[in-house]
């Protein structure tokens, strides 16, 4: 019957193959990088949809990132002939929650056309409580609180469920108070931040049972990607839809649920992940099939001998086996290169790019296209950018904070915002004196009051207040005209075409001229930003749908046409092959980075080695891992000692590339002659310039050179990812 088969099957192992076709039942795929994992959950909804057992509507289906989701739909697509005609509820768990929330905000007290905040409006929301509670917000800084708050709602935890400790370690006891403060305020903003994208849906269901079985009805088949991953909330969201209740016979309908994951390549255990989930999975669904792939069709055997080798280090692994048949002489080992600063490294990597570029050993031109470089913490990437801008490469930066979250950008979206959503007293904040308009903080105190005692938004007092003689008469005059504006714009948000009206805004603002008479060197560069941001808006058809894509987007301003590396962390490189993986910056201190060290111990160490697992695994054909001596953070020079990682290695399938010193650098054709010696212990096999290894000191060193954590500059290395949109709703 192998001839009856469809196409789309043919290609898989048996075991991808069963885990494709067991639809009834719940099935866990628990497997290392690169087994075809995602390729089984694309496959399956092909499955499902050729089959006729479900309508596309029907297919929950939850992805790590946007991308992650953009790709797999086209790739169904491809699966089962033809555009598939809507997934509406294939994207991240943040993406689906919104589009939950939307159909049912009145259900958790909020209007359908609630706003998102993002992390910077979340803190100065906060700000404003802890202000208004009379705390000293120096002492007790809102950021922090923001973060506390962050952790809360990852383990599904409304302010009555915080447990008693945690609701002390903030203002003296004022933890629990402050954050029900902040539900409430959020709640008179109709607003919500990014967790609340999860628990209301929660909370919604748990309070409907109806609407819960309305779910349970529409969706025939659950399918999760990156599992490892999700943390209590994710899990609480999920099981709720997937557990349904035993039907009137008695008899529970079988869940048809499919999680697929790696142990391995649990990375986000620092924000709320329990990689606990997939243990429990057998437990909270009785009759799990459980599915193991072992054979990678992603890396050459140097690469997963490399990356095995290094994970074997983990205890408290489930412990699996990868295998390829992907071998020939010709393959490459991991190469390991040393270069002097950061600098020498971005210049290092740009020559061998470009080598790529123009032709290997074997004289293949390669695509900038398949290759990435990445880094542990964003603030590597400036140095890569500017060498490459320097060199004329094209590059993409893929996660991390960009062009969204550029102050002009951000500026711009609260005017756009507040036409939008008249209630959104954040935005209203943020722009109401920007550009100066002589709105001082006395007369924004006042409006504030005003606002308050009578309940209504900020926009709708200003209209209120210019009627009385509350205000002194310059500032009357000035809020007089912020209100005619905002009318007059609101006035033709039906009718004039979007792009035209964001730019009306701008100007009639006095925003963008606020830029054009700005000397300072930043200026000419947000201008031009500015009118990225309009052309950027094109592509959709309103001003809220295309609100709606940035606070839910973070990637979507890429040119996908263009060739092009590509520059991300880690963490946001996960699922993700390229034939070439540069990876920078393998020092002790910044990979592993101290502050998990510092934070999580032996746990911390884990993540970091597992986060090393995934950055080779990323490799099909090539991986370069670097490491320098010396490493300046924010002007300040530390030296640095090769990562621990490096001597985790398996000398059999990597070797140190020799040092060129003829420009005082290395990496010009300088692999390929390696001095590594397979007889000596590979630690003592890297050298840098002026510096040589002395691991003894290692822990002392790099607690003196990363461990000093009362420094911005250390704060600011941080987890490249931690920023508001690398929270991906997508995700990141
Ligand atoms: P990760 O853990 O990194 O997310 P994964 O397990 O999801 O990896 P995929 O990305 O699905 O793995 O697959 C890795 C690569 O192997 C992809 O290029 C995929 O197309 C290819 N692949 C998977 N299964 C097969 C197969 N049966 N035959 C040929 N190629 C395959
Ligand atoms: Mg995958």
């Amino acid at each position: 019957d192998q001839a009856r088969q469809p196409d789309y099957l043919s290609g898989l192992n048996p075991e991808q193959r069963e885990a494709v076709e067991t639809l009834d039942g719940p099935v866990l795929v628990l497997a290392g990088a690169g087994t075809g994992k995602t390729r089984v959950l694309t496959t399956r909804i092909a499955h499902i949809l050729a089959t006729g057992r479900a309508f596309p509507s029907q297919i929950l289906a939850v992805t790590f990132t946007n991308k992650a989701a953009r790709e797999m739909k086209e790739r169904i697509g491809h699966l089962v002939g033809g555009q598939v005609e809507g997934m509406p509820w294939l994207g991240t768990f943040h993406s689906i929650g919104v589009k939950l929330l939307r159909r049912h905000a009145e259900l958790v007290g909020l209007s359908s056309d609630f706003t998102i905040l993002d992390t910077d409006d979340v803190v100065r929301l906060i700000k404003q409580l802890i202000q208004a509670e009379g705390i000293d917000d120096k002492r007790w800084p809102a950021k922090q609180f923001a973060a506390m708050i962050d952790g809360w709602k990852n383990k599904g935890l409304d302010p009555a469920q915080i447990p008693e400790g945690d609701a002390r370690a903030f203002a003296n006891g004022k933890g629990r108070e402050l954050y029900t403060a902040y539900q409430n305020r959020l709640k008179s903003l109709n607003a919500c931040d990014f967790g609340d994208l999860l628990l209301h849906p929660i909370r919604m269901f748990r309070a409907n049972p109806d609407v819960l079985r309305d779910y349970h009805q529409k969706f025939r088949y659950i399918l999760v990607d990156e599992y490892q991953d999700t943390n209590t909330a994710q899990y609480m969201w999920l099981r709720l839809l997937a557990q349904r209740p035993a039907s009137a016979g008695g008899k529970n309908e079988p869940v048809n649920l499919c999680c697929v994951g790696d142990d391995d390549q649990s990375i986000y255990g620092w924000r709320g992940a329990e990689v606990d989930n997939i243990l429990r999975f057998e437990k909270d669904f009785p009759g799990a099939k459980v599915i193991k792939l072992e054979r990678n069709y992603r890396s050459t055997e140097h690469i997963l001998g490399a990356a095995g080798h290094l994970i074997a280090h983990n205890e408290g692994r489930l412990g699996k086996t990868l295998f390829t048949d992907r071998t020939d002489p010709d393959d490459e080992k991991v190469v390991v290169h040393a270069a002097w600063d950061s600098e020498e490294e971005a210049r290092a990597v740009g020559e061998e790019i470009e080598r790529l570029q123009r032709g290997d050993a074997t004289g293949r031109k390669h695509n900038l296209n398949d290759m990435a470089i990445l880094v542990r913490a964003s603030f590597q990437m400036r140095e890569f950018e500017d060498r490459f801008v320097t060199l004329g490469l094209n590059y993409r930066v893929i996660g991390g904070p960009r062009f969204y979250e550029r102050l002009e950008i951000r500026d711009a979206m609260a005017y756009f915002r507040l036409v939008c959503q008249p209630a959104d007293d954040l935005a209203f904040e943020r722009i109401v004196n920007t550009p100066k308009r002589g709105l001082g903080d006395t007369t924004i105190r006042t409006l504030h009051d005003y606002a308050r005692a009578r309940d209504i938004p900020m926009l709708a007092a200003a209209a209120d207040i210019i009627e009385t003689d509350e205000l002194k008469p310059k500032a009357r005059k000035a809020l007089f005209d912020v209100v005619a504006d905002f009318r007059r714009w609101q006035g033709l948000l039906e009718n004039t075409p979007h792009t035209e009206l964001a730019e009306q805004i701008l100007d009639e603002s006095g925003y963008t001229a606020m830029w054009q008479n700005d000397k300072s060197a930043e200026a000419p560069g947000r201008l031009e930003n500015l009118k990225e941001l309009i052309r950027s808006m094109e592509a959709f058809e309103s001003l809220r749908g295309f609100l709606e894509h940035v606070s839910l987007v973070m990637d979507a301003e890429q040119n996908e046409d263009l060739d092009a590396v590509s520059i991300m962390t880690l963490h946001s490189a996960k699922g993700l092959e390229f034939d070439t993986v540069f990876l920078p910056g393998w020092e002790e201190g910044l990979f592993p980075h101290q502050r998990a060290l510092d934070e999580g111990g032996r746990a911390g160490l884990e993540e970091e080695r597992r986060l090393a697992y995934v950055g080779i695994t990323r490799a099909k054909r090539r991986c370069h891992l670097w490491f320098v001596s010396n490493r300046r953070i924010h002007g300040l020079w530390q030296s640095t000692m090769p990562s621990r990682f490096l001597d985790e290695l398996p000398p059999m399938h990597v070797e140190v590339a020799e040092v060129d010193t003829s420009y005082g650098g290395y990496g010009r054709g300088g692999y390929g002659q390696s001095r590594f010696d397979k007889a000596e212990p590979f630690t003592n096999s890297y050298s840098t310039p002026g510096w040589k290894r002395a691991q003894q000191n290692r822990t002392d060193a790099t607690r003196d050179n990363w461990g000093t954590r009362s420094g911005h500059a250390v704060e600011r290395i941080g987890y490249g990812e931690s920023g508001p949109r690398g929270r991906t709703i997508e995700g990141e």
